[in-house]
């Protein structure tokens, strides 16, 4: 006879600053949460060098070591904070099903989401291939960027993000090719204003790349303008990809309301879904914001909300 599945309180789906910010609250509230972290445990932080923007840390502290220092503050509360990935939901009932591997079957009264946003690529094979083997293919200047300096690279991209992050290349790079496939920016104007009177950044509008070359590194990029049709290749040794996020939300399409990008819905001013006792933090329900210290503000939202939820439903 199989197991019975375990019945928790309160389940944390994601271990960046949401979840774990949702998790101190909860285990102060004496919830008992339990988090499975997710393929990247610490989330997008982990993936950055210096943060000088979260409160508290007047002096910087980078990104590996903030969610350490989150995590120490979660478990000294109780959080028990498992390894593992959450590949099925189940909202049907009252009691919330969740499946951590594919295979251990949770059963929670509440559930709070905070699964995050992931960069998106051009889904050239190889590009794929070159940012699997590291091979300088990447989506995080600011984690990579140190290991270009002194080299020409390219960027794509024309949002905030891509302006924010030639910048910071160009700091390092001699040469920074931007790489525009509009006539225009998508970014703020104060963003293009930096971009355009950084000498060492040069923008290519109309601009798409077709492939990148190189079998264990990038040794160059073909790209193509997409008025003229245009080919000619740029010699690069790092590609950068800056073209927005999509929020890591597929397990509960057809469970949870999102909009078009996968953004989850929540009703306003809370963290509560269309599903009772299912709440929503951090990236993956805030397409606007997308900061760790707001990521944080909604993790403890979604907490309060899942403490009251249970109080109201007389769940000790
Ligand atoms: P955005 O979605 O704003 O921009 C993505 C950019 O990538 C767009 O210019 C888009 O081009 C381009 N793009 C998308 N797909 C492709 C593709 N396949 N090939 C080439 N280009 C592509 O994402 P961001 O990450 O820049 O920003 C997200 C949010 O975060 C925004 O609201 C932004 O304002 C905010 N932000 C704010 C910052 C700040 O204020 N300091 C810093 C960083 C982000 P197109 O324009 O043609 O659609």
């Amino acid at each position: 006879m199989s197991e019975k599945p375990e019945h928790l309180r309160c389940l944390i789906i994601g271990s960046g600053p949401a979840g774990y910010t949702a998790a101190i609250y909860a285990a102060r509230a004496d919830l008992k949460p339990v988090m499975i972290t997710g393929p990247l445990p610490g989330g997008q932080l982990t993936q950055t060098t210096e943060v000088e923007n979260y409160p508290g840390y007047p002096n910087g502290r980078t990104g590996p070591e903030m969610m350490e220092d989150l995590k120490a503050q979660a478990e000294r509360f109780g959080t028990d904070v498992r390894n593992g990935w959450v590949t099925k939901v189940d909202f049907t009932g009252p009691v919330h099903k969740v499946w951590v591997d594919e295979t251990t079957e949770i059963h929670a009264d509440t559930v709070i989401i905070s699964t995050g946003a992931s960069a998106k690529w051009l889904g050239l094979p190889n590009e794929i291939r070159l940012r699997d083997i590291g091979g300088g293919v990447t989506a995080c200047a600011v984690c990579d960027g140190f290991f270009f300096k002194g080299q020409t690279v390219a960027l794509v991209g024309a949002g905030d993000s891509a302006c924010e992050e030639a910048s910071y290349l160009a700091k390092l790079c001699p040469k920074v090719y931007m790489l525009v496939r509009k006539d225009h920016f998508r970014a703020s104007k104060a963003m293009v204003h930096r971009v355009e009177n950084t000498p060492n950044i040069e923008v290519l509008f109309n601009t798409e790349v077709k492939d990148v070359h190189g079998e264990h590194a990038v040794e160059g990029i073909t790209i193509v303008n997409n008025q003229t049709k245009e080919e000619s290749r740029l010699d690069v040794t790092g590609l950068f990809l800056a073209i927005g996020h999509k929020p890591n939300t597929d397990i509960f399409k057809g469970w949870l309301d999102m909009d078009e990008v996968g953004y989850l819905k929540h009703l306003p001013d809370s963290s509560k879904t269309k599903i009772e006792g299912v709440f929503v933090s951090g990236d993956a329900g805030d397409k606007v914001y997308r900061q760790a210290v707001t990521a944080a503000g909604t993790g403890c939202m979604a907490a309060l909300d899942a403490e009251r939820y249970l109080a109201a439903k007389g769940i000790h």
